[in-house]
């Protein structure tokens, strides 16, 4: 019998266990089952086994249906390239149904997937693998014109990546093909699989976070706190075998994975995944399947739906669950989709490193407009911290929000150095956002009120400043380099660099700077939108980067530029 390496607590793995008594209250509250997360997934599939399961362009399969293709896929995966349980592999995929099979093959055949983004770019990839120890790359051939499947190559020639397995496209040279994987493991029976998995405690799966300095940085989800994760929304949510859900995101972000694809299994609910956001093509998704639920729509997405001829009431009629989140909702944007569109929002804030926060469905404007609402399990804590991260402020003042429970990491992935700033001693995450606790007479909730991380939020898609400053000094031209937030009005928040360049050195520009980043593959999402030359950067009186001062700056220059009189 194969069980899952059990992977121990050291510095080099840098998994922080959870202790001894949160484990057993965990689990003695029900809210831990001592089952590995495909265990628990495929429970809920069999008892569903007829219903509808996914909706793509190309499938709609019976939870029986996706599962068998995720045993074929695991198991091809083991014996045609050789991944092993506690294997991490790769994912650049979108959304597709290669993607969900593939991630719930790996989660059979005990391998963890890493779940990057197909925006990313070879550099994240390159760097992330080498730290989790990825050898095997899932790409999709026919995502981007070929740039993932070329970005997977130029990885595997340069001997960073062993095996590369590539869906929808001609596999290259040295790579395998997603069918040939599948053919490999035509025999294989889910059920069978799970059997030899054990060590619920153990890593199930890597997700990024979007909420630290430098490179992202890896949250380890383990077996029963991933599940459990699922479960809590899917039961916070209501949702059931009726319900018909759309993701329209790149679904293996830790959103896609925990408010979608996991939850919907354990309900036996439907998912349809949109192969992107075009709000045309949701509009049309929408009518065509009956949606009900809409488990997360940033507020880019809510803008541009009010922006869309398309979009009615009438139409929307039907949305019984439309939940903003990811980014600030502007309280305007509410009530635009309130009294155009018929919509009542509800909020939710959540992160890969665990802890969702909702407002409640029968939630008034005060909380659902104003708030985030609160934790989605009786069993998570919050407190809001002081500066110092020790003390927690009055109730109504703004300090960092810090959070443990039964979902909530207890440290990054090798990773340990951050894990001391990161985590109060006592175990609770600091998440790097301001936030406000209002006790009202019908609870207790949270509102998100600024950030005090250097992440720019771009349409939840987060941008770490400090790992493309890095690379934007390595210009020959530029000496130092400060990336901040603008305000834009349908993404929330773009990059613009401030650069003090070398005396003489040509001006850079947009172009220019952009070219350099890219060679260096960063990924094109992060790259300034703005730039402005300076002579000097403004400094706090400690003598750092003052940020802060950098921000007025280019809101009042945007304002200027708009004949706005601040
Ligand atoms: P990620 O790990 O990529 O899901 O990003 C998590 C981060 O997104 C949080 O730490 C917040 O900075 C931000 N975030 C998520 N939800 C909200 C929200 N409703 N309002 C403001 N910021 C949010």
């Amino acid at each position: 019998m194969t069980a899952l390496v059990n992977e121990l607590p050291t510095p080099e793995t840098g998994l922080v266990p959870f202790d001894a008594l949160s484990r057993e209250t965990y689990r003695e509250k029900g809210w831990w089952t001592g089952r590995t997360l495909p265990d628990v997934l495929l429970r809920a599939a069999e008892s569903h086994a007829d219903r509808v399961a996914l909706v793509t362009p190309e499938v709609t399969w019976t939870y029986a249906e996706m599962f068998a293709e995720a045993a074929r896929f695991g198991a091809g995966l083991s014996r045609r390239v050789g991944v092993r349980p506690g294997d991490a592999v790769m994912f650049q995929m979108g959304n597709v149904a290669e993607t969900i099979v593939s991630y719930l093959g790996c989660l059979l055949a005990g391998a963890r997937p890493v779940c990057t983004l197909p925006q990313h770019g070879v550099r994240e990839i390159g760097l992330l693998a080498e730290h989790v120890g990825a050898q095997v790359l899932l790409t999709q051939g026919d995502f981007g014109g070929g740039r993932l499947a070329a970005q997977a190559q130029h990885l595997q020639a340069e001997g960073r990546i062993r095996d590369v397995v590539v869906a929808r496209g001609t596999a290259f040279a040295g790579a395998t093909s997603y069918g040939e994987v599948i053919d490999a493991g035509a025999d294989a029976d889910p059920a069978a699989m799970v059997a030899l998995l054990s060590d619920p405690d153990g890593i199930a799966v890597f997700q990024l976070s979007g909420g630290t300095t430098g490179l992202p940085k890896v949250a380890p989800r383990l077996h029963e706190e991933y599940a459990y994760n699922s479960l809590a929304w899917a039961q916070a949510m209501g949702y059931g075998p009726e319900s018909r859900l759309l993701y329209p995101l790149p679904v293996m972000h830790n959103a896609g994975i925990s408010l979608a694809v996991q939850p919907a299994i354990l309900a036996g609910a439907q998912l349809v995944l949109a192969p992107s956001a075009d709000i045309e093509s949701l509009l049309e998704l929408i009518t065509q399947h009956r949606i009900d639920v809409l488990p997360m729509m940033p507020p880019a997405l809510a803008i541009r739906l009010l922006e869309s001829p398309g979009a009615n009431a009438a139409d929307l009629g039907g949305v019984r669950e439309f939940v903003v989140g990811g980014q600030k909702l502007p309280v305007e944007v509410a009530e635009r989709l309130r009294d155009e569109l018929g919509i009542r929002v509800r909020q939710m804030f959540g992160m890969a490193e665990g802890m969702f926060l909702l407002t409640p469905e029968a939630a008034g404007e005060a909380v659902s407009h104003h708030t985030v609402g609160a934790p989605i399990s009786p069993g998570d804590e919050i407190r809001i911290l002081d500066t110092f991260g020790e003390h927690e402020v009055e109730d109504g003042q703004i300090g960092e929000l810090a959070a443990r429970g039964p979902y909530t990491i207890r440290g990054y992935y090798r990773a340990e150095a951050h894990n001391r700033t990161s985590f109060t001693e006592d175990g609770f995450y600091r998440t790097g956002d301001l936030a406000r606790r209002h006790v009202t007479p019908d609870g207790v909730f949270y509102s998100i009120e600024g950030r005090i991380k250097d992440v720019i939020n771009r349409g939840v898609e987060k941008i770490h400043a400090e790992e493309v400053e890095e690379l934007i000094v390595q210009h020959p031209s530029v000496t130092t380099a400060a990336l901040v937030a603008m305000p834009d009005l349908v993404l929330g928040e773009r990059g613009c660099a401030y650069l003090v360049l070398e005396n003489d050195a040509e001006p850079l520009d947009v172009a220019s700077l952009g070219a350099h980043l890219l060679a260096l593959g960063l990924a094109k999402y992060k790259l300034p939108e703005r730039v402005e030359i300076v002579t000097a950067l403004p400094l706090t009186n400690v003598g750092k980067v003052s940020k802060k001062a950098l921000r007025e700056d280019i809101q009042s220059r945007m304002a200027a530029e708009q004949g706005v009189v601040r």
